[in-house]
């Protein structure tokens, strides 16, 4: 028998295609300072699993840091993140950060930068499909063959939102993912975070400047200033009608 004849046996493809779920994410006494500068100076949180809460607060209010600490890209001074009640060191659970700038390769294809979200099993098997799969959940699969210099900058901003898809996120923070975008760029992404979100059911944790935004797509939102958190707000509104209501302009108000 000549083993070259044989069918080359490919490995096992293990990227499922049921949504990843959420995680249930509590922050208790977070502090960070850069030298003497205090940015977070106990932040305490609590968001529910599969819950999407909206952070607002002016420039240099630690936003940013806060995201960064709860993805794992950076160490607080003190306090704890949980996942699911488990440090998240010691939690095999998933979080990953979208950023203002899709910050894509530009010498990698829109399908090799989403395949980057797979970390090192971008190698096995079935890593292909399953990233045509992200992008064809962000509306751009027939682009996959493209350089992403010829994409618009929401199109950017979607590839950036299936390679951190791509990672089957249990936690996705979101800092300020659209605040590049012009405004009917920016609603059609706010539609497509909103779906991809009740699609794959992580819990969200969006930055924005923009307190209807923050209003439209949060169950929750709340408000950070001088590093500790100073006001949370429930949104009870039901999402289709959210969108343009009175009831909108009034938290607004609030905020
Ligand atoms: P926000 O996102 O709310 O605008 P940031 O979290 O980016 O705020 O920053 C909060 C403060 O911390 C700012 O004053 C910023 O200059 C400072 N800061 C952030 N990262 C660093 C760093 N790596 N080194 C020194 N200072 C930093
Ligand atoms: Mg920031």
């Amino acid at each position: 028998l000549d083993e070259r004849l044989l069918p080359i046996e490919e490995p096992e493809a293990d990227f499922p295609e049921t949504p990843p779920g959420g995680v249930s994410l509590t922050v208790r006494g977070l502090t960070k300072a850069f030298g003497s500068h205090a940015v977070l100076q106990g932040v305490d949180l609590h968001v529910r699993s599969g819950e999407f809460l909206s952070v607002i607060g002016k420039s240099g209010s630690g936003k940013s840091t806060l995201l960064r600490i709860l993805a794992g890209l950076d160490e607080p001074n003190s306090g704890d993140v949980l996942f699911d009640s488990l440090p998240r060191a010691h939690s095999s659970h998933v979080a990953r950060l979208m950023f203002q700038e899709p910050r894509l390769l530009p010498w990698a294809r829109v399908i090799d930068n989403v395949e980057v979200g797979l970390g090192d099993r971008r190698y096995e098997a079935g890593a292909e499909r399953h990233a045509l799969a992200k992008l064809a959940a962000v509306g751009l699969e027939s682009r996959a063959r493209d350089w992403p210099s010829v994409l618009s900058g929401g199109q950017k901003q979607r590839v950036a939102l299936a390679r951190a898809l791509a990672s089957r996120p249990n936690v996705l923070a979101l800092d300020e993912p659209l605040g590049a975008l012009d405004a009917l760029t920016r609603m059609d992404m706010q539609t497509l975070v909103e779906q991809v979100w009740q699609e794959q059911g992580f819990t969200a944790v969006l930055v924005t400047h923009d307190v209807t935004e923050a209003i439209v797509l949060g169950d929750r939102v709340v408000l950070i200033e001088d590093g500790v958190v100073t006001l949370e707000l429930d949104v009870d509104l039901p999402r289709p009608r959210r969108r343009g209501s009175p009831e909108i302009a009034a938290l607004e108000e609030q905020v």
